[in-house]
This record gives C-alpha cells, sequence and structure tokens, in this order.
C-alpha cells in the first residue's frame, strides 16, 4: 500500500493508472476509521475489480467545521487508520496536509502588529438546493466545504466511481447532484449505513460519548424505530407535525438528549412532506451532551 501525501504525485500516479485502463475506486474519509468505513473500502474494491485500483482518502477538511465545532479536537490516528486499510487491500491512502490541499502564500504585513497568512485558495463548489435544509441549516457553511472538497479529491484522484455512506445521506444527495450538475466523470455509490448492535450508527464521533452518554445515543435509532411502528400501524397518513412533536418529547426523555432537527422527506430529492407514510425518508440530528450525532432511515 502506497501513502501519498502530495497533491501533484497522487494526481500523477492517477494518471498512469488511467493510461493502463485501470479503474479507480475513491473512498473519501475523514480518518479514524471504523467498520462502516471499511464497508464502503469493500464495496470500492467490488466496483473496481481486483486489476482496479481502490483509494481512501484521510483528511480532515478544516473548511466544513463551523468555527464553534470540533475541528480541533476531532478524532485522528493515522497510524491505525492505515493498518486497517493495509488489511482491507487499499492500494492508496491519500492523506494530504492542510497546507497541500489549502495553500497559504507568504505572510503579510496588514498593519504594525498582525502577521496575517495570505490564503491562495478563494474557489469554492454550492449546491444551491438540496444544502439549504436539515444539516445546512444547522451547520450553514458545511456543504459548501464538503463540496469543494470532494470535488478537489475527484480531480486529484480522478477517480471512476467513489462510494459514500448512507450514513450522511443528504451529503449523498448533495454530491450526487453536483456530479451531474458539474458533469464530473464519476459513478456516485451510496453504501448501507453501519450499525452497533444496538443500533447507533456507527461514527467517529462515538468516541466523545463517555460514561452514561453512550448508552443514550441509542435513541437517535429508537426515534427512528418508533416512527417506523407509527407508520406502519397506522391505516392513514400521519401529519409530520404531530410525529415530530411525539418524537421530540420521546427523544428529550434522555436526560442528556437534546433534539437539533427531525425531518420527514421524499429520498431522492430531499423534499419535504407534510404527511408521513411508509418509504418516507426521516433525518434526525441530536445533541447528546455536547456531542452532535446524526442519523437516518426509510420508514
Ligand atoms: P466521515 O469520515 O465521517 O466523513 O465519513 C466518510 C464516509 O463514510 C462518508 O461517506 C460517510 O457517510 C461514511 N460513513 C460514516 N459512518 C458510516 C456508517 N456507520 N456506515 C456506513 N458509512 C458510513
Amino acid at each position: 500500500m502506497q501513502i501519498v501525501t502530495s497533491v501533484a504525485a497522487m494526481q500523477r500516479l492517477a494518471r498512469q493508472w488511467q493510461r493502463r485502463g485501470a479503474c479507480i475506486s475513491l473512498v473519501p474519509t475523514m480518518g479514524y476509521l471504523h467498520e462502516g468505513h471499511l464497508s464502503l473500502v469493500r464495496v470500492a474494491r467490488r466496483h473496481a475489480g481486483k486489476e482496479g485500483k481502490v483509494v481512501v482518502s484521510i483528511y480532515v477538511n478544516p473548511t466544513q467545521f463551523g468555527p464553534k465545532e470540533d475541528f480541533i479536537r476531532y478524532p485522528r490516528d493515522l497510524k491505525r487508520d492505515l493498518k486497517l486499510c493495509r488489511a482491507e487491500g487499499v492500494d492508496v491512502v491519500f492523506a494530504p496536509g492542510d497546507k497541500e490541499m489549502y495553500p497559504i502564500g507568504a505572510s503579510r504585513r496588514d498593519d504594525r502588529t498582525a502577521r496575517r497568512a495570505v490564503p491562495t485558495f478563494s474557489t469554492h463548489v454550492v449546491e444551491g438546493n438540496l444544502s439549504k435544509a436539515m444539516e445546512g441549516a444547522s451547520r450553514p457553511t458545511h456543504f459548501r466545504g464538503v463540496t469543494t472538497v470532494v470535488a478537489k479529491l475527484f480531480n486529484i484522484v480522478l477517480p471512476d466511481t467513489a462510494v459514500f455512506g448512507a450514513k450522511d445521506w443528504q451529503q449523498a444527495a448533495i454530491i450526487k447532484r453536483m456530479v451531474c450538475d458539474l458533469n464530473f466523470p464519476v459513478k456516485i455509490i451510496v453504501a448501507p449505513t453501519l450499525r452497533e448492535t444496538d443500533g447507533l450508527a456507527m461514527s467517529s464521533r462515538n468516541k466523545y460519548l463517555i460514561g452514561n452518554l453512550r448508552k443514550q445515543a441509542v435513541v437517535l435509532w429508537r426515534a427512528i424505530q418508533k416512527a417506523r411502528a407509527t407508520v406502519k400501524k397506522s391505516s392513514k397518513p400521519i401529519p409530520a407535525t404531530q410525529l415530530k412533536t411525539d418524537l421530540k418529547k420521546f427523544i428529550e426523555r434522555e436526560p442528556a438528549a437534546r433534539l437539533d432537527y427531525v425531518e420527514f422527506f421524499e429520498p431522492d430529492t430531499l423534499s419535504p412532506v407534510s404527511k408521513v407514510t411508509r418509504g418516507t425518508h426521516m433525518a434526525l440530528a441530536v445533541f447528546v451532551g455536547k456531542t452532535r450525532l446524526i442519523d437516518n432511515a426509510r420508514l
């Protein structure tokens, strides 16, 4: 397995592979890998084939974190990640540093006291519709950071296919939209959410769940199951507002849980629905203590 940290070296390698006709499959991650990530790697291998190349990118992208979010303390363990990738038969881990992804020019003296670094980066990719609700409403600059870094990764790794997790349903929908709108020659594959045995969706942020917060975090999955059961036993569609009120009460019975949002929508268009039936998609974000967790599922 090769470890590549420079953009130029990664592009050179990808071009070589392309010339030889090898299929390239990319799994973009922020590292601190868990079984959910590794399941995406297996899907990528199936798509790339034995002769193809699987690239896992590991980069905690600063531009998708808000100023008050957990960028600094986001868990990182590159050594362990490399070991896991090697065991999965990954061909290349692309792990660039911040300066490689977002170059900073020479520092400039702006006034008598402060030296300020001049960013040489000023182009962003913005999806203007699907990015507005849910995660976009709670984290206003998040998706701009995601689409920009994913577009960069596509231009660096030159993948034929890229695998994303259904765990971040809205993100996957936005990436598919971007690829279609901007004609990226990349096929987007969305792989299912992997869960712990008690239903908690695997996430690098689960590391923050100390003591009894870990148990309380299962409330996201229990809320999905409750909504599913409600929809299943009702003979007619259920008003979304009513279900939202009931679920908020249900979730906040856990002492450390605070609902950020719960939304019901069409799975492909993300259009909110006012009546919930089987097949409606549900997504929610909940603070468990200070940790913000998300989950989603089809009802
Ligand atoms: P992250 O490192 O959290 O940015 O996630 C990288 C990729 O892994 C994204 O496409 C996520 O949707 C996906 N992912 C994260 N958690 C899971 C999970 N529990 N099951 C499947 N895919 C996941």
